[in-house]
């Protein structure tokens, strides 16, 4: 017989919250939670195993506590300038959305995010004692620059989450939000690009809007475009001050050697970690006509997933793909699913399932 959760001293303010959880069931096409489909090359495998075995040598020290040759590698990859001393990197970017929030939310404070967004924002926000505060979209998801400035400065939150493009809904996030909110704003603005590398090439990303902005965050993640997910890297670029800030809430050496190593050898190989990018989003283009085509009701996205709308029954549907054998996620919107762009086998069995309902 074992206890449950009722006969143990939780905090007040977790009772009645449940974890994160996206169904994880071995399925042959799971297309669930937006990770890259594709495996990492061999080429990069080898590189990222040979620095494993040297971290490995020295496995009986701690590691780099400032991770440095990781942060000139992230700096190096962003570009527009970036110094190492502006970049942070944690266990996957829900750690660094984690380290913000320890520094910069907390009991008595609050967070804001333009609902419906990542499900871990509230999470992340009650787990440090800070109260989650949500706005709302336009009817498209989308969020004009006026509508985000009046909301947020009306709340006046510590802590606000931008996530560009979205997620659940893909939708892109114009500059003049991202400026027009920190304007209003008098805590940390953070720009979550988790799926930035999926957007359009000539498109800006919030990293052109740092300079000068000490309150402003832009978050990464090598989760999604660089099919890292299973190794848990994500960083993020900021005002060197905002880094200083982060160093006081981290654990001591939190980022293991071994995944300072991976990550490194990794970042490398950007391009050709990178160089499924293209594929992804031209089967995500075609994934959203081929919707149409069957009478459902894609929303725009600039990341490697689809929101789509018209479905009848969000529960039978996803069931009957899962009968199927393919994992897509229903997200909780209203006669939506969302649906990851897989490999062009993987899509076309999801596309063909679907259209055989
Ligand atoms: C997937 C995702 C992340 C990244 O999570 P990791 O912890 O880096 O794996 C961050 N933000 C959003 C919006 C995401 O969808």
């Amino acid at each position: 017989m074992s206890a449950s959760l009722d006969d143990l001293p939780l905090r007040d303010d977790l009772r009645g919250k449940t974890p994160y959880g996206a169904p994880q069931a071995p399925l042959p096409v799971a297309l669930n939670v937006n990770e890259n489909t594709h495996p990492v090359p061999e080429e990069v495998a080898d590189d990222i195993l040979d620095g494993i075995a040297q971290a490995l040598q020295d496995i009986n020290r701690y590691p780099d506590r400032e991770f440095t040759a990781l942060r000139e590698g992230f700096a190096d990859y962003l570009g527009h300038g970036l110094q190492p001393d502006q970049i942070w990197a944690a266990n996957g970017s829900n750690e660094v959305l984690q380290h913000i929030l320890q520094a910069f939310g907390g009991p008595g404070r609050t967070a804001f995010g333009f609902g419906p967004t990542y499900s871990m924002y509230p999470l992340l926000t009650g787990a440090t004692g800070a109260q989650y505060v949500s706005g709302t979209r336009g009817p498209d998801f989308s969020l004009s620059a006026a509508d985000a400035a009046a909301q947020v400065a009306e709340v006046q939150p510590d802590v606000v989450f931008l996530c560009a493009p979205n997620n659940p809904t893909g939708t892109p996030m114009g500059l003049d939000v991202i400026e027009a909110v920190y304007e209003v704003s008098r805590g940390i603005v953070i720009v979550d690009e988790a799926y930035w590398e999926f957007a359009p090439r000539e498109e800006s990303s919030a990293l052109t809007l740092l300079q000068g902005r000490e309150r402003l965050v832009v978050s990464r993640t090598m989760s999604k475009a660089f099919a890292f997910a299973g190794a848990r890297v994500g960083y993020l670029a900021a005002d060197p001050a905002l880094i200083d800030a982060l160093r006081l809430v981290r654990l001591p050496y939190h980022l293991s050697a071994l995944t300072q190593a991976a990550a490194t050898a990794a970042l490398r190989h950007a391009p050709t970690m990178l160089s499924m990018v293209d594929d992804i989003v031209s089967q995500r283009d075609r994934i959203s006509a081929t919707l149409s085509a069957l009478g459902y009701t894609p929303y725009e996205s600039w990341s490697n997933f689809v929101l789509f709308g018209g479905v009848d029954d969000p529960k039978a549907t996803w069931q009957g793909l899962y009968d199927r054998g393919i994992l897509i996620r229903d997200v909780g919107l209203p006669h939506t699913l969302r649906v990851t762009a897989g490999s062009a086998e993987e899509s076309t069995a999801f596309l063909e399932a679907l259209a055989s309902l």
